[in-house]
C-alpha cells in the first residue's frame, strides 16, 4: 500500500456557530496530552490563530456518517493529511 493510499477526500466545511467540544472528545484530547486541564488545545505546530479557525471547521465524515469537528478528525487514526481544504482520509472502519 502506498503511503498516501486513501479512500476519501473529505471537504472541510465552515460553520459560523460557536462549536462546543463534546465531553468525550475533551477527555480524549486530555488523555493524549493535546489539551491542558483548563481545556486549552495544544496541537503541535498549530498556531493559536489557526486553532481558532480549526474550531469552526467540520467534515461530514464518510466513515462515522456524521458531522465531525475538524479537531477530532485531525486526531483520527484515518487522518492522513490536509490538502487544499480537504482531508485525505484512509476510510478504515472506526469503532
Ligand atoms: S479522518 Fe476520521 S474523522 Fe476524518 S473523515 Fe476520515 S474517518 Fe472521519
Amino acid at each position: 500500500m502506498g503511503e498516501l493510499e486513501r479512500k476519501y477526500d473529505v471537504k472541510i466545511q465552515n460553520t459560523e456557530d460557536k462549536v462546543k467540544f463534546p465531553d468525550e472528545l475533551k477527555a480524549k484530547l486530555k488523555d493524549s496530552g493535546l489539551m491542558d486541564a483548563k481545556g486549552k488545545l495544544k496541537l503541535k505546530g498549530v498556531s493559536p490563530k489557526m486553532l481558532k479557525r480549526m474550531k469552526q471547521e467540520f467534515v461530514e465524515c464518510p466513515v462515522l456518517k456524521e458531522d465531525i469537528q475538524f479537531v477530532q478528525c485531525f486526531i483520527c487514526p484515518n487522518f492522513q493529511s490536509r490538502v487544499m481544504g480537504e482531508v485525505l482520509c484512509k476510510g478504515d472502519p472506526l469503532k
